[in-house]
């Protein structure tokens, strides 16, 4: 497996909030993290990436234990995340915040240009607005660009916290649909927090988190075919 999360607990200053979550993602693989509001999902994003510390249990990437490593030592080792609200800083340039992603990574200049060159082919909406502000952008080229700027350095996963966040359904499937070609191109794995129905049409499997740990799993063809599930969880 590329994660693995076992029995996973953590929370936000004393108080808890995941209590035992076990996932794994693997090697190119997409997988969906389901759940109401407050289940956790962006918790547990919050905890592999080491904003927020593992209490108990363990996170290992490609079979390292992450323990206390610091969110910049889990990036570097190819671990990106886009949080909720993207993280976008709307005064740069579209170019300064993708080149952003890069320093978080130690990359050569040389390799940052290549890299930002094959993005710019998948989400080609960017390259006539590299010298743009990025709050000049619409909703759907800023995720683009937070996306595109997780992706700089060649990540083995990225975690990206709710991607269709106040996007019209059409763009939403645009964007679900550059992911899947993303993981087909480059082998990038891909944990998505998701509240839209269609990230079971692109996903391997997925999770339902509840109260704070899984709830149900499987392939997403499978919980696709739940009207249940579908209705209380995705929209
Ligand atoms: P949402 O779609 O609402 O973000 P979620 O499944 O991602 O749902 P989390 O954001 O992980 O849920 O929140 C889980 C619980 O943690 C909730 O009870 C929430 O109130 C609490 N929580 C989230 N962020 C904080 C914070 N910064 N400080 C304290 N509690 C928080």
């Amino acid at each position: 497996m590329l994660l693995s999360i076992r029995e996973l607990t953590s929370g936000y200053g004393r108080i808890p909030v995941l209590r035992g979550v076990d996932l794994d993602v693997a090697e190119g693989e997409i997988v969906a993290l389901l759940g109401v509001n407050g289940a956790g999902k962006s918790t547990t994003l919050r905890a592999v990436s080491g904003v927020l510390p593992t209490w108990s249990g363990t996170v290992s990437f490609d079979g390292t234990t992450l323990g206390r490593r610091t969110p910049e030592a889990r990036a570097r080792l190819g671990l990106g995340h886009v949080p909720e609200g993207r993280g976008i800083l709307s005064s740069l340039t579209v170019r300064q915040n993708l080149r952003l992603g890069a320093t978080a990574r130690g990359r050569g200049a040389r390799d940052v240009a290549q890299d930002e060159e094959r993005l710019l082919e998948v989400f080609d909406a960017l390259r006539d607005k590299l010298g743009a502000p990025a709050g000049s952008l619409s909703g759907g080229q800023q995720q683009m660009l937070a996306v595109a700027r997780a992706l700089i350095g060649r990540p083995r996963l990225v975690m990206v916290d709710e991607m269709s966040f106040g996007l019209a359904p059409i763009l939403v499937t645009q964007l679900l649909g550059l992911v899947a070609r993303l993981r087909a191109e480059s082998g990038t794995a891909f944990l998505l927090v998701e509240q839209h129905s269609a990230v079971l049409d692109i996903a391997d499997r997925a999770y339902v988190l509840s109260g704070g740990a899984v709830h149900t799993s499987g392939p997403a063809h499978e919980l696709a075919q739940s009207e249940n599930l579908v209705r209380a969880y995705l929209g």
